[in-house]
C-alpha cells in the first residue's frame, strides 16, 4: 500500500515500525459547540482508513484526543456563564453521539488534554533544560524556533520566510517573545480562567503541546501515522515535531496524512466564517451512511464541496446499493435461506480464500460463473484503489460496478452460493467504508409487513373470485416496486 506523506510530499510504501501493528494518532476536535461537517471529514476519512488497515490484517492502535481546554472553550463558557469544564464535558458527549450517528468507531483511546497536564509540564521542563524553550518575565514559556534546525520541514517553509511573514504580528501578552515564529508552551492564567500549578506560573498549556504528549503515551512510542486536516500542518503539527524530536532524538511520525478541506461555495467550512452545517443538522436530514458515501466520494487530499444537491445524489446512490442488497436478501429468503446481515469477510485473506473456493463451485449457473469472475475483478480493483493513497472515490465506483453486475444477474433461479457470495462481498466493501446497511432505516421491515399483508389480501380476493381486486393489488405492489409471482410453493415476491 502507498500513502502520501506530507513530510516528503511523495506517495510512499507503507511500512510500520512494529510488524503488522499501526500506531495512529488523529487530532480531534476542540469541544466548545456541536461539531460541523468540516470536522467530520477527518473523522470519516481516517475511521475508514483504520477499518481498511484492520482488514489488511494490521492491529491498529487508534488514538484521537479531545481538546477540552482552550481560549474558544473559555470564551464560550464565559458567554454562557458556565464552567469551561462542564461546557467541554457536555460537548464531548454530543460529539460522541454524532460520531455514533456517522458510524465512527470509538478510538482505542480518547485522551483529554486536561488529564495530561503533568506530562505537558514534564515535556516543557525538558525543553527548557535542553535550551529549546525560555521563560518570559510573566512566567510565559516560549519555544525557541531558532534552536530547532529542522523547523519548517513538515510545512516545507523556511524559517526566514516564516519570520518575515510574522514580523508585523504582535500578540498582546507575548511581549518577551524573542522571535516572531516562537510559540507559547505555557501561559499565565487570566482572572477567572481555569489554571494548573507549574514551576513557571499558575496557568495552562498552549495547544501544540497536548498532542505530542498524548500521542507517544497512548501509542506507546513514535507514531506510524499522524493525521488531521490540512490546516493543522502549520503551525500545529510543525510545532509538535519541534517539541518531540529534540527530546526523543528520533522521528516523531513516519507518515503524515492530511485531508483537504470540506468547502461550501468554494470556501472552507468553518465556525468563524459562520458557513457551516452541524453534523447534527445534516444527520436529521440524511443517514450517517449517506454522509459517509458523500464524504468518501472524493479522495481525501482533494477539496470537497458540500451541497444538499450532492447529498441527494449520494442518497440516490445509496438507495441503488441498498435495493441491490435487499434483492439478494429477498431472493435468498424465497429459497428459505436467512442471511446473517452482519456477515462479511474479516480480512483480505478471507477474500482470497473465497475466490479460490468458489472458482470451482459446481452450484453456479453458467451466467453466474462469468458474473462472479467480474465481481472478483472489480473487488480487486477496489482494493488496488484503496492501496493507492486511499482513493475511496475510485473504490466507490467499483462498488457501483458490482451492483450493476448483480442486478443484471439476479433472478429466481440464482444459486444460493452466488447470492451468498455477492452479499458477502458487497457487505465487506461497504463495511470498509463504514457503511452499515442494517442501520439504513427500517423501511425494509415496514415494507415487508405491508407487502405480506397485501399479498394475503390478494390471495383472499382470488379465493373469492374477485379477480379485479386481485389485479388491482398486484398493480399497487408493482407501483411500489414489488413484483409478485404465483408459484406452486405459494406467492413469491421481489423488488424490481
Ligand atoms: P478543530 O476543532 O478546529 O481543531 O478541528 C478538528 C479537525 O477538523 C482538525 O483535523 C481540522 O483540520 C478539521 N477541520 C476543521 N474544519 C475543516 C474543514 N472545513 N474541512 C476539513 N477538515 C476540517
Ligand atoms: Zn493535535
Amino acid at each position: 500500500m502507498k500513502i502520501h506523506n506530507t513530510l516528503t510530499k511523495r506517495k510512499e510504501d507503507f511500512e510500520t515500525i512494529e510488524p503488522m501493528k499501526v500506531r495512529m494518532y488523529v487530532c480531534g476536535p476542540t469541544v466548545y459547540d456541536f461539531i460541523h461537517i468540516g470536522n467530520a471529514r477527518p473523522m470519516i476519512v481516517f475511521d475508514s482508513f483504520r477499518r481498511y488497515l484492520t482488514f489488511l490484517g494490521y492491529d491498529v492502535n487508534y488514538v484521537s484526543n479531545f481538546t477540552d481546554i482552550d481560549d474558544k472553550i473559555i470564551n464560550r463558557a464565559n458567554e454562557l456563564g458556565i464552567d469551561p469544564k462542564d461546557l467541554a464535558s457536555q460537548y464531548i458527549v454530543e460529539c460522541k453521539k454524532d460520531m455514533e450517528g456517522m458510524n465512527i468507531m470509538p478510538a482505542t483511546t480518547h485522551p483529554l488534554a486536561t488529564e495530561e497536564i503533568d506530562g505537558m509540564i514534564d515535556l516543557i521542563s525538558k525543553l527548557i533544560d535542553k535550551g529549546f524553550a525560555y521563560v518570559g518575565k510573566d512566567g510565559t514559556v516560549y519555544y525557541d524556533t531558532t534552536k530547532f534546525k529542522e523547523y519548517g520541514k513538515l510545512s516545507h517553509k523556511n524559517l526566514d520566510d516564516l519570520q518575515s511573514g510574522f514580523r508585523d504580528i504582535k500578540v498582546t501578552g507575548e511581549e518577551d517573545k524573542k522571535t516572531s515564529t516562537d510559540f507559547v508552551l505555557w501561559k499565565p492564567k487570566k482572572e477567572g480562567e481555569p489554571y494548573w500549578k507549574s514551576p513557571w506560573c499558575d496557568g495552562r498549556p498552549g495547544w501544540h503541546t497536548e498532542c505530542c504528549v498524548m500521542a507517544p503515551k497512548y501509542c506507546k512510542g513514535a507514531l506510524d501515522i499522524h493525521a488531521g486536516g490540512e490546516d493543522l500542518v502549520f503551525p500545529h503539527h510543525e510545532n509538535e515535531i519541534a517539541q518531540y524530536e529534540p527530546i526523543y532524538g528520533a522521528p516523531y511520525a513516519r507518515y503524515w496524512m492530511h485531508n483537504a478541506f470540506l468547502n461550501i461555495n468554494n470556501q472552507k467550512m468553518s465556525k468563524s466564517l459562520g458557513n457551516f452545517f452541524t453534523v447534527r443538522d445534516v444527520l436529521s436530514r440524511f443517514s450517517g451512511n449517506v454522509l459517509r458515501l458523500f464524504m468518501l466520494s472524493t479522495q481525501y487530499r482533494a477539496m470537497l464541496n458540500f451541497s444538499f444537491e450532492l447529498m441527494e445524489s449520494s442518497k440516490a446512490s445509496l438507495t441503488r446499493i441498498k435495493n441491490c442488497v435487499d434483492n439478494i436478501i429477498f431472493t435468498l429468503k424465497n429459497k428459505n435461506v436467512t442471511v446473517n446481515l452482519n456477515s462479511r469477510l474479516d480480512n483480505i485473506d478471507d477474500f482470497d480464500e473465497l475466490v479460490v473456493d468458489l472458482k470451482t463451485c459446481e452450484e453456479f449457473r453458467d451466467k453466474e460463473v462469468e458474473a462472479f469472475d467480474k465481481i472478483c475483478e472489480h473487488t480487486k480493483i477496489y482494493f488496488d484503489k484503496l492501496d493507492d493513497d486511499f482513493n475511496t472515490a475510485d473504490a466507490e465506483t467499483e462498488i457501483y460496478e458490482i451492483v450493476r453486475i448483480v442486478n443484471q444477474t439476479i433472478s429466481e433461479d440464482c444459486s444460493i452460493e452466488f447470492l451468498n457470495a455477492s452479499y458477502m462481498i458487497l457487505n465487506t466493501l461497504l463495511g470498509i467504508l463504514g457503511i452499515d446497511l442494517t442501520k439504513e432505516g427500517s423501511d425494509t421491515d415496514l415494507d415487508e409487513k405491508l407487502i405480506e399483508s397485501m399479498i394475503s389480501e390478494r390471495s383472499e380476493a382470488k379465493k373469492a373470485k374477485d379477480y379485479a381486486r386481485a389485479d388491482e393489488i398486484r398493480k399497487k405492489l408493482l407501483d411500489m416496486g414489488i413484483e409478485i409471482e404465483d408459484t406452486r410453493q405459494g406467492v413469491k415476491w421481489k423488488k424490481v
